[in-house]
């Protein structure tokens, strides 16, 4: 059985992650969805409620599970008894520091793998960021966010 990770931040998740999610386990048996409690950054969802909202898209599926984690990437790979982590790629924007971050974890855990996969081009504009921003200003981004997302995110912005 094949089991990899998906780090990221998912603040909030997006359509583009839903895609690489499904994508990914046609290549993968399990897939472990892992939310970055990352304190340095301003998010607009807690953590908790990120992993909330994702276990609600894929209720039901026990190919997947989602979680938080901290701390070094390749320390959480090792309790997590995988060495393998998908991440999506929409530009050659996203290349560079993707790049930069496989060389590090790799130079950290020798074993370390990266599945890339492209998004596809009718998710290739959406960012967690520019959702966030369109939706502040009352935009209609329905048709980039899984529905419990869009509900949530119009509960914060309609107050
Ligand atoms: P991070 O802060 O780790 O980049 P993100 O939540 O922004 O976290 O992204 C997590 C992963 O999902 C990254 O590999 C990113 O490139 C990918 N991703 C983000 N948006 C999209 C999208 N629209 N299509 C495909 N992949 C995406």
């Amino acid at each position: 059985m094949i089991r990899a990770v998906y780090p990221g931040s998912f603040d909030p998740f997006t359509n583009g992650h839903l895609d690489i999610v499904e994508r990914s386990l046609l290549v993968v048996d399990h897939l472990t969805i892992a939310v970055l409690k990352n304190t340095s950054k301003k998010n607009l969802l807690e953590p908790e409620k990120r992993v909330e909202l994702i276990r609600e898209v894929f209720k039901g599926r026990e190919d997947i599970s989602v979680e938080t984690f901290s701390g070094l990437l390749v320390d959480y790979l090792k309790m997590k008894n995988t060495t393998c982590v998908i991440r999506g790629l929409r530009a050659v924007s996203d290349f560079d520091y993707e790049h930069a971050v496989f060389l590090m974890n790799n130079r950290l855990l020798h074993e370390f793998e990266t599945i890339f996969l492209m998004a596809r081009s009718e998710n290739s504009f959406i960012s967690s960021s520019i959702v966030k921003e369109v939706a502040s200003l009352g935009g209609n981004i329905s048709d980039q966010v899984p529905e419990v997302v869009y509900r949530q995110l119009r509960e914060i912005y309609n107050k």
